[in-house]
């Protein structure tokens, strides 16, 4: 069975303080969970890594960067590499987030590269794709995912669908409060399984795991966890509250046939 991740992308939201009161209250809840088959991950700006990692050492949270730079070192102002994220003990960093592909003008070929430089420091790439609103009322939804997908991972050689995770986000569903339907998500999600069967392998495309996202809560975790091809969720604004957070783990953790 694929791993199961429920992922919280804190965006530029939570500073030290509040990081720091996260992890005191979501720690302890998820240690007396027995979690096997999901990972609760947050991922909080780039100055909190570091108190993020140490206060969920020892526990099942796993800690991701939102971004990192094409480039592995020198005069790039303000920017963080590869090298640098492993160099914390960082196992995981999200690329290609729409807000990144929005506001820094990224594209397939930046993330492309952004991907070559986690998977050379053995970082696990979190790579999201997903159209726009207009993309899909024009029926190109398939061609445009389906062409994130080769751009994205051109060239990227995976043996194990471990090395990496995916994460369908309808650019239409972050943080609109609008979700794509469980059949929605499961069409897209069932595109890109076969996509990784074609260009990978079986074994890859059995192994990966493939998240939605955009606007996922309590509320509509379980439904969208029903589908087959749905391995968990990439969520911005309901992974700040902490009881948000471990009631989708616990939906999780009941997902899939794991418990009743
Ligand atoms: C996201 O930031 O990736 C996201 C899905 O945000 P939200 O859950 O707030 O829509």
């Amino acid at each position: 069975m694929r791993k199961i991740f429920i992922a919280g992308n804190w965006k530029m939201n939570k500073g030290l303080q509040e990081t720091k009161e996260f992890l005191a209250t979501v720690i302890p809840e998820l240690n007396k969970l027995k979690l096997d088959k999901v990972i609760p991950l947050i991922a909080p700006a780039y100055p909190f890594l570091e108190e993020a990692l140490k206060g969920s050492f020892g526990s099942c949270m796993q800690v991701s960067a939102q971004d990192v730079s094409v480039h592995s070192e020198g005069a790039y102002t303000g920017e963080v590499s590869a090298s640098m994220l492993a160099s914390l003990g960082l196992k995981y960093c999200i690329v290609g987030h729409s807000e990144c592909r929005q506001y820094h003008n990224e594209t397939d070929s930046t993330v492309n590269t952004k991907i070559l430089k986690l998977l050379e420091n053995h970082i696990t790439p979190l790579v999201c794709i997903g159209e726009t609103l207009q993309q899909r009322e024009e029926n190109k939804t398939k061609e445009v995912v389906l062409g994130q997908l080769s751009g994205c991972l051109q060239n990227i050689k995976l043996v194990s669908g471990k090395e990496l995770i995916l994460a369908y986000e309808p650019v239409w569903a972050i943080g609109t409060g609008k979700t794509a339907t469980p059949f929605q998500a499961q069409e897209v999600h069932n595109l890109i399984r076969n996509w990784l069967k074609s260009n990978y392998s079986e074994k890859v495309a059995a192994e990966l795991s493939l998240l939605y996202g955009g606007s996922i809560k309590p509320g509509n975790m379980k439904e969208l966890l029903d589908c087959e091809d749905i391995d968990g969720g990439l969520i911005g604004g309901a992974s700040l509250k902490e009881e948000d957070f471990l009631e989708m783990v616990k939906i999780g953790k009941k997902s899939k046939g794991q418990e009743c």
